[in-house]
């Protein structure tokens, strides 16, 4: 295959590309929206540029050099751009410097200075360095994003960057002579180049929809896995994670303890202060078991007014002293109603795995009448189940 043909099936391929992902760009969710335009809008920039590279010899330099390289640097720009906002940064001017300098480079070298060693070595550099960006960008969002396709797609990013460079050391070695073509026969890395360069388009596009596709799945997971007003587990997980510890326990004869907690005359919090501050009061007894949890506790919200946590607790009087240190904790730490402090207690059932306890379920059961009788008890008050 000569490289005219390359560019031109590299086309096709871009074109079906950046047209797939315009038909399916209705189905993304609201959020990746502008990313999948974005991503989209730089994929057909490459098709338009591989046919510029195409034809380039057959029209004006002047003309031609810097479209075509101009075309190739925006829609590098536009991938970088994509991927800010797959990750919710914020557009920057800035972000086309690396693009203007480069296309004013090329357009200076090839209409003002004809030189095309120049020119070479301008797009290298501007393309390394914004394909650098993409890879830097990806590799910083390591803590945040696990999702292998951010990896593979780091990795893409930085083969492509390596052989942008690599290309250019090897032209300045070899020499450019004034009538250098990219789409001449005979040197390899001419056959290369259409083949690299369509890469991002079409192997990037895949991944790029990998990675909104994992996105969306985790999304889907975190919806289904946690309350949607505190952000603790839910009662969903709860259950799985209560069986799983429970089997644990039983497997490994350790302590499981279970606290179900109940924040007092919270429905007097709504009546006097409205729904929303009875929300703020419920995310803020949330955040402070949250915050008591270390290790393998765990919380969740149960349902309403109640809240589990569940911890290892060897016996009796420890669970009790957990039990109470929550309970020191919300009475301590009144939440900021208008600048006035809103008193708030709990009461708590805690129960401890034995013998007898067949399923999580009977355990949750003893925690239950625990919690009744510390309501009965007085409230503001930690019951251990006998
Ligand atoms: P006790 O000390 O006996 O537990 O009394 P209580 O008022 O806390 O218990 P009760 O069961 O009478 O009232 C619970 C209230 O919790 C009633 C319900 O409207 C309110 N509630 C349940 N879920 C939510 C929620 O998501 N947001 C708000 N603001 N209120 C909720
Ligand atoms: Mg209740
Ligand atoms: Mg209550």
């Amino acid at each position: 295959m000569d490289p005219i043909t390359i560019f031109i099936v590299a086309t096709l391929m871009m074109l079906a590309n950046g047209w797939v992902l315009g038909l399916m760009r209705n189905d993304f969710p609201e959020a990746l929206r502008p990313s999948a335009g974005t991503w989209r809008t730089a994929t057909l920039l490459l098709a338009a540029s591989a046919v510029l590279y195409a034809v380039q010899y057959r029209l004006p330099l002047g003309l031609a050099s810097p479209m075509a390289n101009g075309l190739v640097l925006l829609g590098c720009t536009g991938y970088w751009r994509a991927l800010r906002q797959f990750y919710g940064l914020p557009d920057r001017l800035w972000l086309l410097a690396p693009a203007i300098v480069g296309i004013g480079g090329i357009a200076w070298f090839a209409i003002a200075r004809p030189h095309t060693g120049m020119r070479v070595l301008i797009l290298s550099g501007s393309c390394a360095f914004l394909l650098l960006a993409c890879f830097a960008l990806l590799a910083s969002q390591k803590s945040h994003d696990g999702a292998r396709s951010r990896r593979v797609m780091a990795s893409l990013f930085a083969a492509v960057a390596a052989f942008t460079v690599f290309r250019a050391g090897y032209f300045l070695l070899k020499g450019v002579s004034p009538s250098f073509d990219v789409t001449g026969d005979g040197a390899w890395i001419n056959m290369a180049s259409p083949m690299i360069t369509a890469i991002l388009p079409v192997v990037g596009t895949t991944g790029f929809l990998l990675m909104c596709s994992q996105r969306i799945g985790r999304q889907w997971e975190l919806a289904a896995s946690t309350d949607y007003l505190t952000g603790l587990a839910n009662r969903r997980t709860l259950v799985a994670v209560g069986e799983q510890r429970f089997a644990q326990a039983g497997a490994r004869g350790g302590g499981l303890a279970l606290a179900l907690i109940d924040i007092d005359h919270f429905k007097a919090i709504n009546d006097c202060h409205g729904h929303a501050v009875g929300d703020v009061a419920l995310r803020h007894v949330a955040g402070h078991l949250q915050a008591s949890c270390s290790g393998a506790d765990f919380a969740a919200r149960h349902g309403g007014e109640e809240f589990v946590v569940l911890w290892d607790a060897a016996d009796s009087r420890a669970a009790r002293a957990a039990g109470e240190r929550l309970r020191r904790l919300v009475a301590t730490r009144p939440l900021s109603v208008d600048g006035l402090p809103l008193a708030m207690t709990i009461s708590l059932g805690v129960a401890l795995k034995n013998e007898g306890d067949s399923s999580f379920d009977e355990l949750l059961h003893r925690a239950d009448e625990a919690l009744y009788a510390a309501k009965t008890g007085g409230r503001n008050r930690v019951e251990v189940a006998g």
